[in-house]
């Protein structure tokens, strides 16, 4: 039995648990839930000598700030309600890492598989037109991004779609996030949700206290990890914590299947090694497991799911063995499965916050696109020059000389890759700190979940105060 419950279902279940929590007017929380707008489309595309019918979806759950923000999935599985899950899902994001935007997903009901470039490509325009024509994508209305099955490539054929129709507005550059570097966008936004997950466990693994209970010591060095997925968000999350935080990932499974060594997996040796044969099976020092599930289940402290939702469900919550899990996928844990894992003392670090990092160094990419300049450009140099006639100032009036390399280290200006590592990392301890703070102060609120709805709920319902739509 897999206990299977739907991702929208656990997404509501979750919601009311907070819900009941919080002293907000009930109409307002009524407001909060509802997805805004839903818009389901149909539309040909020829591929080879046939034309095919695509099924795609936008969904904007929030219109209390503008533009809405969330990314574009394209998978066999994709449907309504799933993207009106991971719509609603962006909105609580966005208010815990306080980007400015509300929550909007969008899909596209394919394999990315089963078509050529080519194909793809056509595909991802057509969609784009789609939106367009319906006022769904705009850098002021409502600003798509990468998800699963999507990276830079199908944003840069969002973008020059966009260019298209609407090449004389002035921030047009700012109708997607997540575009390659050299098209508008942003250094470090690639890394950013696996770079995200890493400086969120981090901080989680700092609080002695925290640790105690899970019976962990504090720090990343040496902790033992599992990851499910290596994708855009999984490698970066299993090779940061491998190659900058010391941790030991011990398992890891793919779309072929899983492998284990309790001695370590070098992360960027498996890639190479995947990229040519085509598989994780059969690298070297590894054991192959039975079934790819079994990357779940496995024993290590960290467990990292890394691909699709509903993975951890009623059928095997039970046997995970892992003290922390790390929803960097969207849903990853049913709401039944929470319940089991949380009565077994699992510490889970929501979605809603731990995976935050995409959607704020977008953000980061979007005010670059309406500023027209890149991050550091106007104080690199000034920084630069301020830091080298203070180094000066020591050296003669100490009358010691600092080597070259040391006068390098101190007197460097911040580039744009180390302002957006440190705007992420500022943002995600922030946004733990208020999470945890939630936890500790309130009695009745028991998980990371449901603290982080309800630091969610009290930006949000702020906002709508604001506007004057509720008293
Ligand atoms: P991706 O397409 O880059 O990677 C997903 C990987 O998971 C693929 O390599 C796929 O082969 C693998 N996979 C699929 N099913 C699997 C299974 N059953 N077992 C093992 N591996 C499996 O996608 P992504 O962008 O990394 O997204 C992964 C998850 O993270 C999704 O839930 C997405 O919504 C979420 N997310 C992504 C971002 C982002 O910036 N890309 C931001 C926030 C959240």
């Amino acid at each position: 039995m897999t206990g299977k419950t739907s991702f929208l279902d656990s997404v509501s279940r979750n919601f009311d648990k907070a819900a009941d929590l919080s002293s907000l007017p009930k109409g307002l929380l009524a407001q909060i839930k509802a997805c805004n707008s839903v818009y389901q489309m149909r539309f040909p595309v020829k591929i080879g000598n046939d034309y095919q019918v695509i099924e795609a979806y936008r969904v904007q759950h929030s219109h209390h700030r503008l533009p809405t923000k969330g990314g574009i999935r394209y998978s066999q599985k994709v449907n309504q309600d799933e993207v009106m899950a991971l719509a609603t899902l962006m909105t609580y994001k966005c208010a815990i890492v306080d980007v400015p935007f509300g929550g909007a997903k969008g899909g596209v009901k394919i394999s990315p598989r089963a078509y050529t470039t080519a194909q793809l490509q056509k595909i991802t325009r057509r969609y784009t037109a789609e939106l367009i024509r319906k006022n769904f994508i705009g850098p002021g209305i409502d600003v798509p991004a990468p998800d699963y099955g999507t990276g830079a490539r199908e944003m840069s054929w969002i973008l020059d779609t966009y260019l298209t129709f609407k090449g004389g507005e002035l921030d047009a550059a700012g109708c997607v996030t997540g575009k390659p570097v050299n098209l508008y966008g942003i250094r470090g936004r690639t890394e950013a949700t696996g770079r995200g997950v890493y400086y969120a466990l981090k901080e989680t693994l700092s609080y002695a206290d925290d640790m105690k209970e899970l019976g962990l010591t504090t720090g990343m060095e040496g902790k033992t990890i599992a990851v499910q997925g290596l994708g855009n968000v999984g490698y970066y999350a299993a090779s940061i914590c491998q190659y900058e935080g010391g941790a030991k990932i011990v398992s890891v499974a793919e779309y072929e299947g899983a492998i284990y060594n309790e001695k370590g997996i070098d992360i960027d040796k498996l890639m190479k090694f995947r990229k040519k044969t085509g598989s994780i099976l059969g690298f070297p020092g590894s054991k192959t497991m039975k079934s790819r599930k079994d990357v779940l289940t496995v024993k290590c402290d960290i467990l990292i799911p890394a691909a699709l939702e509903g993975q951890i469900h009623k059928g095997n919550a039970k046997s995970v063995k892992a003290k922390i899990v790390a929803e960097a996928a969207n849903g990853p844990v049913t709401a039944d499965a929470e319940e089991i894992l949380l009565k077994k003392g699992v510490m889970i670090l929501p979605d809603m916050y731990i995976n935050a990092g995409g959607v704020t160094v977008s953000y980061f990419e979007w005010l670059k696109n309406l500023s027209h300049m890149r991050f550091g450009r106007l104080e690199k140099r000034f920084d630069h020059n301020t830091y080298m006639n203070l180094v000066g100032l020591v050296e003669e009036k100490t009358g010691k000389t600092i080597g070259a390399k040391e006068k390098d280290f101190l007197t460097r200006g911040a580039d744009e890759i180390d302002l957006v590592r440190s705007g992420l990392e500022e943002t995600m301890i922030t946004a733990y700190q208020q999470i945890r703070l939630i936890k500790k102060r309130k009695k009745k609120v028991t998980d990371l979940r449901t603290a982080a709805f309800i630091n969610a709920l009290d930006k949000i319902a702020s906002d709508y105060m604001t506007l004057g739509i509720f008293p």
